[in-house]
């Protein structure tokens, strides 16, 4: 392992000293959603292609390997660095926004946060396609190391669909710089997917061309309760089919009462307290066309209850509770998180199997789920008193992925293997497909210098 003055040499040597953050620096960094993530002794703020081409140019002459960091919002481990490593900082990657209002694309550097790209976007009348309650520090080129999903995934697809060019820079420093601008363009291998959900393991990306649509229209939203997911997506297809259906989000009652808890929000549930769950839908419809729709609901039993936001105030109440996930983790003791993908005519007979697997594990095991209803994805999380063993944990991991991938389903949604998921990931993927892609890493990044031990199971 090289020393922090060892690699503080061979970074100043090939960007000199200004861009490089040394242990007591890196130290301060916030470390966003992992402790971990900021574990290497030495950082480097790149500022275009070419300063990071001569970064990993360097590093892989000397077989240091590099972790690369957006905005540290990664719920996997993917950004996870430890001592004798360098953390490549997309922060200060210039280029910027640039929004051709005419092609609806925008041309980024991805350095770039969500939130910055969606609000450029909506001055154009456009919109991302893509949201996330991380929206704020999530960067585009993380979006895209992650593929990531989100609440409108299941109208516009993730972070690969949004995705028309790329420009990346290898572990040996070369650089593929493909800002292809049209959709349709087949010219031999899609190497730009290669880099979505990669999670830095096969470069570095700098710039991007990413797809808008069309900005979102005025909304209002609704707050119901609902016995389970099937009567949920009874009620989000009439509303799909009505034309008027933006967002639907589903929370199952332990995750929907503890943040409402944590966040003092509890009135928002009082008009149903004890329903099995909530569905939070954004709908274009007004009250009287979204009462009509509800009403056979009311009849069938598949709606308990429901309430619409009035003011922008309560729809924001709503949200929150479904957005801050962090106040419902910080709670749990020992928490395990979980990102799945289950087909949808399955989710209640898979949440009430995997219930009855966890009382049968440990009857103190607290399940809290919500799901990005219109894909399936489901975000569970548990906890409980005593801290796991790691049978334990193999065992819990074992008690979510039964049966998924017999049904269609996934183990992981969109979140990213990272370093959480390796063992479930594992035992999950055939030979045929590990070998496949650990020729493509060694393709790619022949000294393994990029992102060691993500991703890809020893
Ligand atoms: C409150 C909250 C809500 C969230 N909701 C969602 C959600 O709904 N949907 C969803 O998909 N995710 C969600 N996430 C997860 C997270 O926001 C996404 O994974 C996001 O895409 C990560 O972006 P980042 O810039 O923070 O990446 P980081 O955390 O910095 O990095 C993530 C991974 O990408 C790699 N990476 C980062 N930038 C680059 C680059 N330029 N080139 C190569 N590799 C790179 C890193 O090495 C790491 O492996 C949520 C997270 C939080 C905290």
């Amino acid at each position: 392992m090289s020393s922090e003055q060892q690699l503080v040499e061979i970074l100043r040597r090939a960007i000199g000293d200004e861009s490089i953050l040394r242990s007591n620096q890196v130290a301060a960094l916030d470390p966003g959603w992992d402790p971990g993530n900021t574990g290497a002794g030495v950082a480097v703020r790149p500022r275009d292609t070419a300063e990071v081409s001569a970064v990993l140019k360097a590093c892989n002459e000397h077989g240091i390997p590099v972790v690369t960091h957006g905005g540290r919002t990664g719920l996997a481990g993917g950004a996870v660095s430890t001592a004798g490593q360098i953390i490549m900082l997309t922060e200060r990657l210039q280029g910027g926004i640039a929004i051709d209002p005419v092609e609806q694309v925008a041309v980024v550097s991805t350095a770039v946060s969500q939130q910055a790209l969606q609000e450029a976007a909506a001055e154009h009348g456009l919109s991302l396609g893509i949201d996330t309650a991380s929206r704020g520090s999530a960067t585009i080129g993380g979006m895209i190391s992650t593929n990531a999903g989100g609440m409108e995934a299941f109208r516009h697809g993730m972070m690969r669909q949004r995705l028309l060019g790329i420009e990346a820079v290898l572990a040996d420093g070369s650089v593929i710089s493909d800002m292809t601008r049209v959709p349709k363009a087949n010219e031999g291998y899609d190497l730009k997917q290669l880099f979505c959900g990669a999670e830095g393991t096969l470069g570095v990306v700098t710039r991007a061309v990413i797809k808008l649509e069309p900005a979102e229209p005025e909304s209002n939203t609704t707050l119901l309760a609902v016995p389970g997911a099937a009567s949920a997506l009874r009620v989000m297809r009439s509303i799909q089919e009505s034309g008027g259906l933006l967002l639907c989000e589903m929370m199952w009652h332990g995750y929907a009462t503890r943040v409402a808890n944590a966040t003092g929000l509890t009135n928002v549930l009082s008009f149903c307290d004890d329903a099995p769950a909530y569905l939070v839908v954004e709908s274009t419809l007004d009250e009287d066309p979204l009462l009509a729709l509800f009403e056979p609901f009311f009849e069938t039993g598949d709606v308990i209850d429901a309430v619409m936001a009035k003011s922008k105030s309560e729809s924001a109440d709503i949200w929150r509770i479904r957005e801050d996930s962090q106040a419902a983790y910080q709670q749990l003791k020992n928490p395990a998180l979980f990102d799945i993908s289950i087909p949808l005519g399955k989710l209640d007979s898979y949440m009430q199997n995997l219930q009855q697997r966890l009382d049968a594990m440990d009857g103190d095991i607290s399940l809290q789920a919500l799901a990005h209803l219109g894909d399936g994805n489901l975000h569970l999380s548990m906890g409980r008193e005593a801290p796991w063993s790691t049978r334990e944990k193999t065992a819990l991991g074992m008690a979510v992925e039964n049966g998924v991938k017999e049904m269609g389903g996934a183990i992981s949604a969109e979140h990213g293997i990272g370093l959480a998921k390796l063992d479930i990931f594992d035992r999950n993927t055939s030979d045929t497909s590990l070998v496949a892609m650990r020729a493509i890493k060694t393709a790619l990044d022949p000294k393994g210098i990029l992102n060691p031990g993500k991703v890809l199971p020893a």
